[in-house]
């Protein structure tokens, strides 16, 4: 079974994000960029299908910029086969992403594919699901568990209030959720190893896809500075300022 993994370069987690002074987006100059947290944890489920002898080849896809490769050459580092970027310097909004996936899916004819549920800097949770509109293919959502069994794959979902296991049939679409696995960092030898792996660059009008967004951002704000609280010195000076000054009471 071939697996494609979709891996975006998003913000370092661990950066304190940044308004551009124009407002038109974040700033992105100096800033250290990583592979998204739920798309790590979707290339160890790949890397633990292939480990199990579930998986025969793991593909990685991303579409970005030139300096995507290094996320790319990460993923070959923790055990993925060979890699493509889609490249492009536009940011491209989720439709166009999802265009783009399926013209590889298109290419590929993976059995499974596997997203990350969310991308942290954007945090749309639609590409994995776009995808599977335009792919037709089975989805299953906020994975916790992935079990292939012939020719379906059980997916335990992440629910409000639970639980819940679906059986898709094969090829399918799974979105990762935190609790799927615990990604394992790529060795010293892996990422020698990696650079030799291979990694094909294509734009997008090599796939025959328009990226012309339907979505154009106005403007992007920081969150409003919280207030200093204050600290009472009774119940009974709580309950009143919650009465009479929140009237939250
Ligand atoms: P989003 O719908 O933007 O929150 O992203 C959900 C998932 O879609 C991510 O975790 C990735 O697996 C995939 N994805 C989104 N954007 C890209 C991209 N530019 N390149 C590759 N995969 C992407």
């Amino acid at each position: 079974m071939k697996i494609l993994v979709a891996v975006k370069r998003v913000v370092d987690y661990n950066v304190k994000v940044r308004v551009k002074a124009d407002n038109s987006g974040v700033e992105l100059a100096n800033v250290k960029m990583s592979m998204n947290p739920f798309c790590e944890i979707a290339v160890e489920e790949a890397v633990r299908l292939k480990e199990k002898g579930v998986a025969t080849e793991i593909v990685a896809v991303s579409v970005g910029p030139t300096q995507a490769q290094e996320q790319l050459r990460t993923a070959l580092a923790l055990g993925v086969d060979r890699a493509i970027l889609v490249e492009t310097a536009e940011e491209l909004n989720s439709l166009a992403v999802a265009k783009l996936l399926k013209a590889v899916v298109d290419k590929e004819q993976p059995q499974l594919v596997i997203l990350g549920k969310q991308a942290i800097d954007s945090d749309n949770n639609q590409t994995g699901q776009m995808l599977a509109a335009l792919t037709g293919f089975a989805q299953g959502t906020f994975a916790s568990k992935v079990e292939v069994a012939g020719d379906k794959v059980n997916v335990t979902r992440e629910i409000d209030g639970g639980l819940q296991t679906v059986a898709l049939n094969l090829p399918a679409i799974v979105t990762t959720d935190l609790r799927l696995n615990e990604p394992r960092y790529a060795s010293l030898p892996n990422i020698m190893k990696a650079k030799k792996k291979p990694l094909d660059v294509v734009t997008p009008d090599a796939l025959g896809v328009s990226t012309a967004s339907t979505v154009k951002t106005l403007k992007v704000e920081a969150p409003a500075a919280r207030s200093a609280g204050i600290k009472v010195k009774s119940v009974a000076e709580l309950v009143e300022k919650l009465k009479n000054e929140a009237k939250v009471i």
